[in-house]
């Protein structure tokens, strides 16, 4: 039988079968198609504006390295005159950061991009290592979520950038779709569909990966040979959400559309005006200064916590307080 011809050009040979479409395509077909699709994603939301000085968050593992990588590619391409950066964040998890941080080095050099990093031990004078030592296990995805979101706008501010990429893939937002409909969240769900999100005061992010499939993003990773950190964090990450993940991808073995749908249905659910949530009036955290509509901003009433030995008591009071652990849930990239 002769070979299977790229069904997009019909002139090379197909190597791979597209999960997002499942047409048999070539190579350079598949960088085309990958490419342009997140360019297309980025000129529809009208991201950027030339000059912009933008962030890419990378942990060194295969979203934000693909995301880097692919950012470098498209503003040269297609002119956008981004100034950009990388920003990671060092949580202080041994056996697994420092690894991975050691392939962000590497990054920097590869495509020649400024890195800042900042580590939980400089900001808050913990590492999560001696928060997993104090709280155990099951609290540590909360702290390490309030503390990177927090870490990540002072790193923006402190290299001056006000725009933070993420690489949260297609996977990642339908994941976020279903465990907000399971937990009937239904102001979260309103959200967790935009390209964008930014608060009174809070650095703007955005995930240009909003429609790129998981299994497309290891592919390009592959074939381009992206020098990538595969580990999974040695702390056990979310467990609802490996539950929500299981489900999406037996969806995507029976119908590889499920994710994209997922995401649509998301975007097109109306949240009524009184179910949004209601911004609380902004004022300051009266210990760091960072944003906060307590007196105590999330990360310094965690501190506090911390500090007097009860670490898990104040999770459970945060949460009394209106503190929600899913929005602190980040995920790990
Ligand atoms: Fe932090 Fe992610 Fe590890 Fe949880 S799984 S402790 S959020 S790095
Ligand atoms: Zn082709
Ligand atoms: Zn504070």
């Amino acid at each position: 039988m002769p070979p299977k011809l790229c069904q997009l050009c019909n002139e090379t040979r197909a190597v791979l079968k597209r999960p997002k479409t499942g047409q048999h395509i070539c190579r350079e077909c598949f960088y085309y198609v990958f490419e342009t699709e997140i360019h297309n994603t980025i000129m529809e939301a009208n991201l950027f504006s030339p000059g912009d000085r933008v962030a890419i968050g990378a942990s060194g593992g295969k979203d934000s390295t693909v995301l880097a990588y692919v950012m470098k590619v498209l503003n040269e391409r297609y002119n956008y005159g981004l100034d950009l950066h990388l920003l990671s964040i060092d949580e202080g998890i041994r056996g697994y950061r420092d690894d991975s941080l050691e392939t962000v080095k590497r990054n920097q050099q590869q495509y020649d991009m400024p890195l800042k990093i900042l580590s939980y031990e400089e900001l808050y004078g913990w590492s999560m290592d001696r928060i997993v030592e104090q709280v155990g296990r099951k609290n540590n995805c909360t702290f390490c979520g309030v503390f990177r979101r927090q870490a990540l706008d002072r790193g923006a501010a402190n290299i001056g950038v006000d725009h933070i990429l993420t690489g949260h893939n297609a996977d990642d937002i339908a994941e976020t779709v279903l465990m907000n409909i399971m937990r009937g969240d239904i102001a979260r769900l309103g959200r967790c569909t935009l390209i964008t999100t930014q608060g009174e005061d809070t650095i703007k992010r955005s995930k240009p990966f909003k429609y790129v499939y998981e299994k497309e993003i290891v592919m390009y990773a592959y074939f381009k040979k992206l020098d990538y950190f595969s580990t999974e964090c040695i702390y056990s990450p979310d467990a609802y959400r490996g539950h929500a993940r299981t489900f999406l991808k037996d969806l995507e073995a029976s119908r590889p559309s499920a994710i994209i749908d997922i995401i649509h249905s998301g975007e097109a659910f109306e949240v009524r005006q009184e179910v949004k949530a209601k911004a609380k009036a902004q004022t300051t955290c009266k210990r760091c200064g960072y944003m906060s509509s307590n007196e105590l901003c999330k990360a310094c009433s965690l501190l506090e916590g911390l500090e007097r030995g009860m670490g898990g008591l104040a999770v459970v009071r945060g949460r009394c307080r209106g503190l929600d652990v899913a929005e602190m849930k980040q995920k790990d990239r």
